[in-house]
């Protein structure tokens, strides 16, 4: 089975417990204003590759992954739109290492279509970017309920999610938003942990590089402060619905995708 490919690291620390090997999958139904990564967007691009040499490649490293409580984590681009490659190789590195899988998705995906791969994973990091329905289409090119509804699937079946918010100057750092985004958090039962990750413009170069025009040019980092405030209002938000399942915000860290 061959599935489409960006690129790989061997020493991911930033998505999931532990040091991973990161796999980037090809493709994208979103056009995040923000996105990091724009030239995985394409399923035209990257390089086809096996399971099997995708396997290769980790086996050096199985070791480092295991003794520090790490293992695999697969993003993009969307690795949802390949799910049966990423379902198998998912089930070949637990089967051949027991190591942990990790699934970097935009949740713009129909449950149906991932109830394989999501057996064959451990932890999803789910971005929720924007929660008000017009600036999210506006924002990613896609509507929101596709996103929540796969989110609300997670929970009933029981998956573990890390939820992940890119905190935006103007864009999604609106107090109403954010606490609504802190009340669907809440009611999503399996969430151990939600990310606030302050916008940043390293990827700028990469639409520069593609002929692209920045959408966000002239948007400026957070400051600490605002994260801060950020961070109140998603805690209101997570009081008003009075059920304080996510164990830990983070106001720091640093977003890929
Ligand atoms: S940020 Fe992620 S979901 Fe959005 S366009 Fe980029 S790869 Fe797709």
């Amino acid at each position: 089975m061959k599935g489409r490919i960006h690129s790989m690291d061997t020493f991911g620390t930033v998505d999931g417990p532990g040091i991973r090997f990161v796999l980037f999958m090809q493709g994208c139904a979103l056009r995040c204003q923000f996105c990091h990564n724009p030239d995985t967007w394409s399923m035209a691009g990257g390089s086809e590759v096996t399971v099997e040499e995708v396997l290769a490649e980790i086996e050096p490293y199985v070791a480092y992954y295991q003794r520090s409580g790490g293992g695999i984590t697969v993003t993009g681009g969307e690795p949802t739109l390949q799910a049966p490659f990423v379902a198998r190789l998912f089930r070949e590195c637990k089967r051949r290492w027991g190591l942990h899988t990790a699934l970097d998705s935009s949740g713009f995906c129909d449950p149906g279509r991932a109830a394989e791969l999501l057996d064959a994973t451990d932890l999803v990091l789910l971005d929720l970017k924007q929660m008000d329905a017009g600036r999210h289409k506006r924002l990613t090119g896609q509507r929101h309920e596709r996103i929540h509804r796969f989110a609300r699937h997670l929970t009933k079946i029981g998956k573990p999610i890390w939820i992940r918010h890119v905190l935006i100057p103007g864009v999604t750092d609106e107090p109403k938003d954010l606490r609504l985004l802190g009340q669907f958090v809440s009611e999503l039962g399996s969430v151990e942990k939600l990310e606030l990750l302050p916008y940043h413009r390293m990827g700028v170069f990469k639409w520069q590089a593609l002929g692209l025009d920045y959408p966000l040019e002239g948007v400026p980092e957070p400051e600490p402060e605002e994260v801060e405030r950020a961070r109140a209002h998603i805690e209101e938000g997570r009081h008003l619905a009075g059920n304080l399942n996510a164990a830990e915000v983070w106001a720091t860290g640093t977003f890929g995708k």
